[in-house]
């Protein structure tokens, strides 16, 4: 949870690494470039963390040193309405994500929840509502109660995700964060985010259904999105690519409206150079 809006890459900016940067120096690094968040990328792991105990804590101490808020984004491999044996395999993975995310201090486990497959949209909500409960338990038990989970609004009509679906799933299961992908919400709709009004009415139709202190500590993706409206996601790009939307400045202009304090992660190419742009342009609305 933010104290005030914060922007960072979503996962190692290629400069640092370039620079021979070790993941304990990103924090440092970030902060150095004015940056105040990151989202460590887990999205290759398996059943255990891939991340040693003691290094995931090195990186949750630099970043506390450097008031950079940490977030994890989970294994790709994850499909909570798929065979039994594929959401037992997928709520291991997501365990052992929380696991590392509470070693590091990281807020949040954002995560892609599944596909709808061969089953309808109301089975497939079932199917994941159920499965993402007890995998609020199982880390009950373990003791993981600061790491909250955090599904995705997604990109491609193949795959769960829809606003009115991640609402849903966030309204009725503990220990949840809201997150919305405001690239995927535009990839999904055909391009529908085209005003400060759409984004507006995103916000507004959010804090119905979740209150004001969860729209106001919303966790979000933002890039420049190509789509096609068969399948809708295709490819992420640069913010100053205008071939492309949405318009990060609409969305600023409602942040400042509602007093928002998100913590937005880039996820365009050049991540921490674009995390800056949004910055500064959010920057410019607010002091106007
Ligand atoms: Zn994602």
């Amino acid at each position: 949870m933010a104290d005030r809006p914060r922007f960072g890459p979503a996962g190692v900016p290629p400069f640092f690494r370039i620079i021979g940067a070790q993941l304990s120096d990103v924090p440092r690094l970030l902060r150095e470039e004015g940056l105040d968040a990151f989202e460590y990328e887990a999205v290759r792991w398996g059943q255990k963390p891939q991340i040693k105990k003691e290094q995931a804590e090195k990186l949750g101490f630099e970043a506390k040193r450097n008031d950079v808020l940490l977030s994890l984004h989970g294994s790709y491999y994850i499909n909570l309405s798929g065979e039994k044996e594929v959401v037992e395999a997928s709520k291991r993975r997501l365990i052992a994500c929380a696991t590392a995310a509470e070693w590091m201090g990281a807020y949040v486990v954002v995560f892609h929840m599944g596909f709808y497959g061969r089953e309808s949209r109301t089975e497939t909500f079932k199917k994941c509502k159920e499965a993402l409960s007890e995998i609020v338990n199982t880390m009950r038990t373990l003791g993981i109660e600061k790491v909250k989970l955090g599904p995705e609004t997604m990109g491609r009509h193949s795959q769960f995700g829809t606003l009115d679906e991640i609402l849903a799933i966030c309204q009725e299961t503990e220990q949840t964060q809201l997150v919305i992908d405001w690239s995927h919400l535009h990839a999904r709709s055909g391009g529908r985010l085209r005003s400060a009004e759409d984004f507006r009415e995103v916000v507004v139709k959010a804090e119905e259904k979740l209150g004001t202190e969860a729209v106001r500590n919303m966790h979000c993706h933002f890039s420049k999105i190509e789509f096609t409206y068969k399948a809708g996601e295709r490819r992420h790009h640069v913010l100053d690519d205008a071939r492309y939307g949405p318009d990060f400045r609409m969305f600023a202009d409602v942040i400042s409206e509602f007093n928002l304090r998100p913590v937005i992660i880039c996820e365009t190419p050049i991540l921490d150079v674009d995390a800056r742009k949004m910055r500064d342009i959010l920057r410019e609305i607010t002091e106007k």
